[in-house]
């Protein structure tokens, strides 16, 4: 064999390593499920990619996670027999950062141990949460494509260098060792890691063995014993097949965490089979946090629906199988149906995949309006990190439009502050006598909104207005006519018919217009080509004027931001 080579790790690898290593610290425990999650994904692979290929996983296909300890050489070994790694794989994928979110994560981090770990799971940069109980790791993994002789060694002791050889006589996949610090001796008592592996690995759907412990009182004897067995330590079913009564809520979150490579819990889930010319399971979760990224790339780059057909992990699927505006959540689906080769693009135009997708989207939006009327706590958790995703939906799935409008949450001139509470339906129940739409308005902020001159009048009436102030509401609001049969009506928009009147107000209106005309006149000539018109309003009731856009104008915010853009 030749001599080991030296490589440097890429600058921000290094600079990762420092994060992980740092803000994991108070989390060291982690490593483990990622390693073994990593192993899982192996597994996961070759299965895949032997369901066209046989001959790859021949010989040795029950899949299996092994975790074996030495104390005397204070090491932790972390084996799998999936898909391995060639020299070039574990180049690209342990001494580089191949994710292209890596720099935003690096910019994202705060500094706070408790965030940071949450990103870290988010970026993946599993792998290198060895070095935080390790002070040198060595990975030796064979690909399933290549022979014996072809296997790579790569150790490091995790401060900006690592070295790679060939080795020649590995087993197919990956062997991942970890020489603990000498501070991290827990690690290697048999107890703790079974624990370990059943609070964070339970739910992994392959076997995770470990050797049988000794048996018996006498030394001599369980020397003896010294096992050579193996045994499974987790669960190792698929968790999304077993029945609903079997299942704790522990049982759900310990699967969510694993999944959704999650560290919140689960908000809500919902379990469901569907049997049918159709049949599949589903196993859908809303997260009680949001990613950071979640309003922005997060449209481009979708993660976190998994596609398993008859239990073979397929791919991440979310969107094929969700629309973007639901892009929070998380879980799997399992066809019975499907053709085990099926493609991104088969996904995309099957039949059968749409009818999925649909059921999806109803499920989810079921889940929701559950929150709404068992959980209103939790619904508001739900609104504040994903109510600006799942408002896109108004504007996008035309089907659904009322169903999500339904779920929309405001604040307004008759809640408290600027926490958004009222709904629609909320909204037509306090309506008052003689009022016959839902009024908003919409602006850059709840400030603005709350004290435009443009509710002056409608308070007067005793009218409630909906003050929407995010970014996405004007765009939204363009696609919402009505609710429930009842005008939506933007309060700084066109000519405010604000109910009937009687014919002494009528009269008193028109003689007004007429009384004003020559000042208006006299307005419109000094302001000029700076606006259209000059009206006498019934808006205000306190100030001598406001600016209100045509009806099918763009709001003034939006023009402002459009402005500010450059356009
Ligand atoms: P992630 O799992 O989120 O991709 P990791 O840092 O945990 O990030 O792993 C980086 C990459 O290294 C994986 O995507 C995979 O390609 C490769 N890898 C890690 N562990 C294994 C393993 N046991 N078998 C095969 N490939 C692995
Ligand atoms: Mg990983």
């Amino acid at each position: 064999t030749a001599e080991p080579q030296t490589r440097r790790f890429e600058a921000e690898v290094e600079q990762v390593l420092k994060l992980v290593t740092h803000s994991l610290y108070s989390h060291k425990e982690i490593f483990l499920r990622e390693l073994i999650s990593n192993a899982s994904d192996a597994c996961d692979k070759l299965r895949f990619e032997a369901l066209a290929k046989p001959d790859l996983a021949a010989g040795d296909a029950d899949f299996r996670v092994e975790i074996s300890l030495d104390e005397a050489a204070r090491t932790i070994t972390i084996r799998d027999n999936g898909i391995g790694m060639s020299q070039d794989e574990v180049i690209a994928n342990i001494g580089t950062i191949a994710s292209s979110g890596t720099r935003k994560f690096l910019e994202s981090l705060s500094g706070d141990a408790r965030k940071d770990t949450q990103l870290i799971g988010q970026f993946g940069v599993g792998f290198y949460s060895a070095f935080v109980v390790a002070d040198k790791v060595t990975l030796i993994s064979r690909r399933a494509d290549l022979p014996h002789d072809q296997a790579v060694r790569w150790e490091s002791t995790g401060t900006g260098e690592y070295q790679l050889s060939t080795v020649t006589d590995a087993a197919r996949g990956t062997a991942v060792i970890l020489h603990l610090k000498p501070e991290e001796d827990e690690f290697l008592k048999p107890w703790r890691v079974r624990s370990l592996v059943s609070k964070y690995s339970d739910h992994v759907a392959f076997p995770i063995r470990m050797l049988k412990e000794k048996q018996g009182e006498d030394e001599a004897e369980a020397e003896a014993s010294q096992s050579t067995e193996w045994e499974t330590v987790n669960h190792a079913s698929a968790l999304w097949m077993r029945p609903k009564s079997e299942l704790k809520d522990e049982d759900y979150q310990g699967f969510y965490k694993h999944i959704a490579h999650a560290y919140d819990e689960a908000l809500a889930w919902t379990h469901n089979r569907v049997e049918g010319n159709q049949s599949y399971t589903s196993l859908i979760y809303l997260p009680t946090q949001a990613p950071f990224d979640l309003a922005y790339s997060g449209r481009d780059e979708r993660k976190g629906l998994k596609l398993y057909i008859r239990r073979v992990f397929i791919m991440d699927a979310s969107e094929q199988l969700l629309p973007a505006y639901l892009r929070f959540v998380r879980g799997v689906v399992d066809s019975d149906d499907l053709p085990l080769n099926v493609s991104r693009e088969i996904l995309q135009e099957n039949r059968m995949v749409q009818q999925i997708r649909s059921g999806l989207v109803k499920r989810a939006l079921d889940l929701l309006d559950k929150l709404v009327s068992d959980d209103a706590d939790k619904y508001k958790t739900f609104w504040g990190n994903f109510g600006a995703v799942l408002k896109e939906g108004v504007a996008e799935d035309h089907g659904n439009r009322e169903r999500i409008a339904k779920l929309l949450r405001f604040a307004s001139t008759k809640s408290e502050g600027d926490a958004p509470t009222v709904g629609f339906d909320q909204y037509i129940e306090r309506m008052v006598e003689g009022q016959e739409a839902i009024y908003f308005i919409t602006a850059d902020s709840y400030k603005a909104a709350a004290n435009s001159p443009q509710l002056e009048q409608l308070k007067a009436k005793g009218f409630e207005v909906l003050l929407m102030s995010e970014r996405i509401d004007e765009w939204m609001m363009g696609y919402l006519s009505e609710y429930a049969g009842k005008k939506l009506r933007n309060v700084a928009k066109g000519d405010l018919d604000l109910g009937k009147k009687d014919e002494a107000e009528e009269a008193a209106q028109k003689q007004a217009e007429q009384d004003a005309e020559p000042v208006l006149k006299q307005i419109k000539a000094h302001l000029g080509e700076r606006v259209r018109e000059v009206k006498l309003s019934r808006r205000l009731t306190d100030s001598a004027s406001c600016l209100v856009v045509d009806e099918y104008d763009m709001a003034m915010h939006l023009k402002r931001m459009l402005k500010a853009a450059g356009q």
